[in-house]
């Protein structure tokens, strides 16, 4: 028994991620028939992702039309917060899918069907606070974004390289408290470009604002050019996913 428990192990996660996958494909071609460009909010808990959220979604109305699905082991209380802003929210408790600590492509399939995703631009995907296996499931999104706050430290780019070698753009949040903590942002930097050299980075406050007109232009910038790609026939039309890079037996717990 004891020497079938490691190749088993590796068996089971393997035919998960497999089985991940093809759902999140699935999830990808929902969104190409919806016209619909989705975001993967990663980060460790507290990093700031629903407050980011909270500032993001009041200033996008009413060009464009948004709706948020939430994760989180357990409570609805990040729902809470963004239900007031008037957008569509659904929250995932991941207890119930039994993958606590991450999202994974079959419980956003399921949490699809409370949205009318033809009537949206974007959905923002707010995946479970954790730096770490969000990064290795494809959920069918176009960009994912890590969150990362000043008070991590600026050594979790070269800690927790997957997340960041995989983002699209990286947020860094709580700008606001640079003054208070000992932090070289010149060191934060030089550890993200050294595990994803041209990854656009992005400095904000929620508390300030500070940052959010540039976050807005990415958003901007990122949706009409995905538009424009979407209407333009072409034989190499379609975008490439961003796939995680998935490695036998690494998640498993
Ligand atoms: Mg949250
Ligand atoms: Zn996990």
């Amino acid at each position: 028994m004891d020497r079938a428990t490691g190749p088993q192990q590796i068996k089971v996660v393997t035919r998960i991620l497999r089985a991940n996958d093809q759902v999140a494909n699935e999830n990808r071609q929902r969104f190409a028939e919806a016209g619909v460009y989705v975001i993967d909010l990663i980060g460790s808990p507290g990093a700031g992702k629903t407050a980011l959220l909270e500032a993001t979604i009041s200033r996008l109305a009413p060009e464009i039309s948004a709706a948020v699905i939430v994760g989180d082991i357990a409570t609805t209380s990040d729902a809470q917060r963004i239900a007031p802003l008037g957008v569509p929210v659904v929250q995932i408790i991941t207890e119930s899918f039994g993958g606590a600590c991450h999202l994974e492509a079959h419980a956003v399939k399921e949490a699809l069907n409370q949205l009318d995703l033809e009537a949206l631009d974007l959905l923002f995907i707010e995946n479970v606070g954790n730096l770490v296996c969000p990064a290795e499931f494809d959920l069918g999104q176009h960009a994912r974004i890590p969150l990362l706050s000043l008070a991590e430290g600026e050594d979790k780019p070269i800690k927790y390289p997957l997340a960041f070698r995989t983002a699209d753009l990286v947020i860094l949040t709580k700008m606001d408290l640079c003054p208070h903590l000992p932090i070289d942002l010149d060191v934060l930097r030089k550890n993200l470009w050294q595990v994803n050299p041209h990854v656009g980075c992005i400095e904000t406050s929620a508390q300030t604002g500070a940052g959010l007109e540039k976050w807005l232009d990415w958003i901007g910038r990122t949706l009409s050019r995905s538009q424009d790609q979407a209407a333009t026939p072409s034989p190499t039309k379609g975008t490439t996913p961003v796939v995680a890079q998935h490695q036998e037996g690494s998640h498993s717990h």
